[in-house]
């Protein structure tokens, strides 16, 4: 498998994926406002699932990918992908360095890296983070990570504040002392995010979700919706905001 050859700017951030419209679930945010100024990587696109079922790979896999690099460049998003199968694909176990090895490796002009948080426990999303945790460790915690909630699951799971509590006390037994932040959306910018979900037709509507989520989540911010994020600072001397 081919490194990625991203043309990292200084400062440039950049955005892990494990799978097509993550991001626009649930780091639209982010995107938008690292429009122009990030990179992202999408990892586990090879795939079967569609909201039809689970179809031939080379078709969904082909559609999938040109759906997000489609979406993710009306966003402002430069994005290159790893080929990994995704879970509705037979496969080995991935491993986190072979993960790794498909970031990129001047990690000194990185700014900040979002990547899952891993809610719920979808193993492409918790492989991503736990990949991207330990390439943080070994950079020298040199950029900012953030840790983007994993939508729609988190909206699904009962109680996802238990959840939350939970990832971010086995976080940071390894890695560093994480803060929760929210980040608000206003309306207008939250109906772009619930346009731009149902850009991907191969996937089920999940607007309702969305909804419901990022209005629970903008009460606690004082917004009309907002996104949630947890966030280790790093070395750099780069604002978090
Ligand atoms: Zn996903």
């Amino acid at each position: 498998m081919p490194r990625n050859e991203l043309n990292l700017s200084p400062h440039s951030n950049l955005f892990l994926s494990p799978h097509p419209d993550d991001l626009v679930y649930s780091a639209f945010a982010a995107v938008t406002r690292y429009a122009g100024e990030a990179d992202a990587i999408i990892f586990f696109n090879s795939s079967r699932f569609t909201k039809w079922g689970l179809l031939p790979k080379k078709i969904v896999t082909a559609t999938r990918t040109l759906e997000e690099k489609l979406i993710l460049s009306r966003l402002g998003l430069k994005s290159s992908f790893v080929w990994l199968n995704d879970s509705s694909c037979k496969r080995e176990q991935v491993e986190s360095r072979e993960i790794q090895s498909h970031i990129p490796r001047d990690s000194w002009r990185i700014g900040k890296v979002f990547c899952p948080l891993g809610i719920a426990g979808h193993p492409d999303h918790v492989a991503l983070r736990d990949a991207a945790v330990e390439y943080w460790l070994k950079a020298g915690r040199r950029f900012h990570l953030f840790f983007y909630e994993d939508l729609p699951y988190a909206e699904r799971i009962d109680n996802v504040d238990t959840e939350l509590r939970r990832i971010i006390i086995t976080l940071s037994k390894s890695s560093a002392t994480l803060s929760v932040c929210y980040w608000p959306l206003n309306t207008k910018l939250f109906e772009r995010k619930l346009f731009f979900s149902t850009l991907y037709v191969t996937q089920n509507d999940q607007r309702v979700l969305l909804k419901r989520h990022g209005r629970v989540l903008g009460r606690i911010c004082g917004s009309p919706f907002a996104e949630r994020y947890v966030y280790a600072e790093g070395v750099k001397d780069v604002p978090i905001a």
